[in-house]
């Protein structure tokens, strides 16, 4: 038995052959069809699809054939793929030299008739046979000859199409994941202009909302004021003698106080208003729905609460506190808070002061 030589391209080829994903996958039913009807043309009981691998022979389908030989040493289409262009036919192989010592001949019941169409690649590759196989000598008519190499042709197809839609479906898995990366890309961006908008908004040290928070926090308070007829008040809290604090006991110290200050506006403003920082040492809080007597009660309350925290330090505050006017713009109102305050700190500090 003569071995089958290696194609001269046979690193190319093998390349090709691996392009295709092919080897190992499951049974086909298109491949199945093509080699049963290639047994049924030609009058063989045996037809097979194979692929040559580096070394091994691979049955994408086959028919008839009971125990499948992988070796390619014995390989009939391994002599097939050396001349891609032509179709090999051995019409009896105890009467070749290429095949008579070859065990699938030898063996019982053994192969004496091959013809192998090489399944031959656009780019002209032969990467294995459509072969017809009978244990009878035998020949092929002309229209059988032409019909395994129109048969083959259609398994190339096949192969092409096998790998095209699964290059389509490649694509669109990595188009679907890149999707969901921009999907990814989007929802972070919008947290991080959350998280910007928000520290735009905050104040750091004490956590209430800050100046530019509270001015937007006013105009629509107005807006619904003017639309209700509903009160609306507005307090502006500023700590006594502040400097001093700072100066006596540090200005770490003077933090602390302003935040346990905030956190108690903060809590008297929840759920009714809202408590913000104003600026250094001065905090407003808005009090929508509340008469002049009922904030100033509440400011009362406040400047009460503000000498019972435990801060282990005399502090105080003086309030003005105002409600709105119709026709009032934001800037009057506060302006009366803050005139009202001005008050409180003439009066003598740790005092609430109403504007009428
Ligand atoms: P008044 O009773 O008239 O309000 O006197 P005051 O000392 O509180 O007022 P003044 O405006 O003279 O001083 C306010 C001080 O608040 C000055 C400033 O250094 C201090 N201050 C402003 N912001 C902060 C802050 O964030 N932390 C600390 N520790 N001090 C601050
Ligand atoms: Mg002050
Ligand atoms: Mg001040």
């Amino acid at each position: 038995m003569s071995p089958p030589p290696k194609p001269d391209n046979e690193e190319a080829r093998l390349d090709a052959l691996y392009s295709f994903d092919i080897l190992d996958s499951a049974p086909e039913q298109g491949f199945d069809d093509l080699v049963r009807i290639a047994a049924g043309i030609c009058g063989v009981p045996m037809a097979a699809v194979t692929l040559i691998d580096r070394d091994r022979q691979w049955f994408k389908a086959q028919v008839g054939i009971e125990h499948p030989d992988p070796s390619r040493e014995s390989s009939f289409c391994a002599h097939a793929i050396l001349a891609p262009e032509r179709t090999m036919v051995v019409p009896d192989a105890t009467r070749d030299t290429r095949f008579a010592d070859n065990p699938l001949v030898t063996a019982e019941n053994g192969i004496r008739f091959y013809a192998g169409a090489p399944l031959l690649t656009r780019e002209g590759f032969a990467l294995g046979a459509l072969c017809v196989v009978d244990d009878q000598p035998r020949d092929l008519a002309p229209f059988q000859c032409e019909a395994l190499e129109a048969l083959s042709r259609q398994v190339t197809h096949l192969l092409e199409l096998r790998r095209v839609s699964r290059d389509l479906s490649h694509q669109l898995r990595e188009r679907a994941w890149y999707e969901q990366q921009m999907r990814l890309y989007q929802a972070q961006l919008e947290q991080q202009n959350a998280e910007l908008s928000e520290q735009t908004r905050t104040d750091p040290l004490t956590g209430l909302p800050n100046r530019r928070a509270f001015a937007a926090a006013l105009a629509g308070a107005i807006t619904r004021t003017t639309g209700t007829g509903d009160p609306l008040a507005v307090a502006v809290v500023d700590v006594d003698h502040f400097k001093t604090i700072n100066d006596l006991h540090g200005h770490d110290e003077g933090d602390r106080v302003l935040v346990a200050l905030a956190d108690m506006l903060k809590s008297q403003a929840a759920g009714r208003g809202m408590a913000a920082r104003h600026g250094g040492e001065e905090f407003v809080v808005l009090l929508p729905g509340a008469t002049l007597e009922e904030a100033r009660l509440q400011c009362e309350f406040m400047r009460q609460s503000v000498g019972l925290l435990p801060i282990g330090l005399p502090v105080s505050v003086s309030i003005g506190v105002a409600t709105h006017r119709r026709g009032d713009a934001a800037e009057d109102l506060f302006r009366r808070a803050d005139q009202a305050l001005y008050e409180a700190k003439r009066g003598g500090r740790d005092r609430v002061v109403a504007a009428d």
